[in-house]
Formats: structure tokens, sequence, C-alpha cells
């Protein structure tokens, strides 16, 4: 059956493939992005799939862009896939408070802006899909990623703790924790690093953005109505948790 489909960060990377399995599931969707409108037309060009720019860490923001993607698709929202994330990496004892707020306010205050707004309609429907996207680091901690762990350690919670709150109500609320997957997010990380990053992944390889979203598709399909409050690990065997 199509649903109703918005993915935060949907128009690059990670969140682009999730766009695109949701689609090829046969959904409707729209793809968030934040600034980079090149990236995002040429996505919307290639794929047919709308995208809409709001920014994630602002509540009226995504109550207005949630509102307006409603509008777009004709109805109200089934399925919430929170992608977008940034890092703003160094190490703790020089992190400055902006890069602690950056990251807490787009990768996890995000998800409050982001589910609030569809929660009544989704329990009124008696049927919803959140996926969030944590990430291997916040699972195992990172050193220079304080702010990251944090942030992608309480994506977490967020996720097992709404999941209890809904799951009478037909919504399930889902994590995927991406280990080293090959995006401009990795593309940032010095080539040294990579190498030895690499060198500890059992599958000896980065991961691709598509085997997250086939993974993400899964979780928010009919299939997967008895999974809930799971976090989906996804990084070649790199880290074995749970
Ligand atoms: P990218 O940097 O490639 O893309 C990030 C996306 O998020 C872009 O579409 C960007 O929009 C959007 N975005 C950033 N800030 C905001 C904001 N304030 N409001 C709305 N959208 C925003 O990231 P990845 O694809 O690599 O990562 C996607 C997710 O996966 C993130 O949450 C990341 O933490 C997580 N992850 C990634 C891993 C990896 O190895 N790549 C590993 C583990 C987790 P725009 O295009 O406009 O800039």
């Amino acid at each position: 059956m199509a649903r109703r489909a918005v993915v935060t960060g949907g128009t690059r990377g990670i969140g682009a493939a999730i766009s695109i399995a949701l689609k090829q599931a046969g959904h409707d969707v729209v793809a968030n992005f934040a600034g980079n409108a090149e990236a995002a037309k040429a996505f919307t060009d290639q794929t047919g799939i709308a995208a809409l720019k709001w920014d994630v860490g602002d509540f009226d923001a995504c109550a207005a862009g949630l509102k307006e993607a409603e509008d777009t698709l004709g109805g109200g929202i089934d399925i919430v896939v929170n992608n977008a994330g940034i890092t703003r990496d160094g190490m703790f004892h020089k992190m400055t408070p902006e890069a602690w707020n950056d990251v807490i306010r787009v990768d996890l205050t995000s998800l409050f802006n982001m589910s609030r707004p569809v929660i009544d309609g989704m329990r009124e429907r008696g049927w919803g899909r959140i996926v969030n996207i944590s990430s291997i680091n916040g699972q195992k901690g990172q050193m220079g990623q304080v702010n990251y762990s944090a942030a992608k350690a309480g994506v977490i919670g967020f996720t097992k703790a709404l999941a209890q709150e809904t799951a009478r109500k037909g919504i399930t609320v889902n994590c995927v924790a991406p280990g080293y997957i090959d995006t401009d997010m990795v593309a940032a990380v010095p080539q040294n690093v990579l190498d030895q990053i690499i060198a500890g992944i059992p599958v000896n390889r980065l991961g691709k953005a598509d085997e997250i979203g086939k993974a993400v598709a899964f979780l928010c399909s009919e299939d997967a109505g008895f999974i809930t409050g799971a976090t989906l690990s996804a990084n070649g065997g790199q880290y074995m948790c749970g």
C-alpha cells in the first residue's frame, strides 16, 4: 500500500538512497534539504521526487515544512525518516558551545521537531512509521565526536521511549545505526584515517548508501509491523552490540 513519506536530508547521500528506496517500495515521497539547492534540483530531475527546503533544527520550520509536504502529497504523513545530520568534530577540550549546540540541534532535537507535528495524525489513522538514523558512534562513542556521539546515542533513547508510547496505535519507531558509509560526510575524513577505519571493518569496505536505504524501506514496510524500538546496526561487522 502506498504511504506518504518525508525523508529529512533526503536529497544527498544516505538520505537520497532512502528516498529512492521508499519510492521503489511504492510510496509517495518528499525529500527535505537544508540549503544545497543545486543538489536538490539534480536529485528531483533524476528521480521525480519533490524536494522541499527547511531547517530540521527549527520546530516552526518543521511544522510548516510538514504542512507543505502534506499539501504536496495530498494527505497526512505516514512515514518520517529522520536522516538529516551534521558533524562538528573536535576534541572535547577544544569544543565550542556552538559545535555542541549545532550538532544536538540538527542531529537530536530535529527528531522532536519532525515527529511531534505528525504524531497526532498517525495516532488518529492508526498507522505510522518513524525511522531515525543513529550511528555506530552513538553506540560505541568516538573520540573527537563527544557532541555527535551524545546526539546519536540520544536518538536511540528517543526511539525506545516513543516506540513504547505509540505501539498500541499501530506506529513503530526504530533506528538504523550505520557504520562508515561512502558519502560526502565520510569523504571529509582524511584518507589515512579512512584507511585505518576500513582495516577495522570485517567486510573490508565502506558501506553503500543504498544498503542503508533498503534497510530503512524494510522498517517502513507492512511486514515490519512487529519490529519497534529496535536499533538495526548496519556496519559491516565493525561493532557488534546487544
Ligand atoms: P551528508 O552530509 O551526505 O548529507 C546530509 C543531508 O542532511 C543533506 O541532504 C543536508 O542537506 C541535510 N541537512 C543537514 N543539515 C540539515 C538541516 N539543518 N535541515 C535539513 N537538512 C539538513 O550526510 P550522510 O548521508 O553521510 O548522513 C546521513 C545521516 O546518516 C546523518 O544523520 C549521519 O549522521 C548518519 N550517518 C552517516 C554515516 C556515514 O558514514 N556517512 C555513518 C553513520 C551515520 P543539504 O543537501 O541541503 O546540505
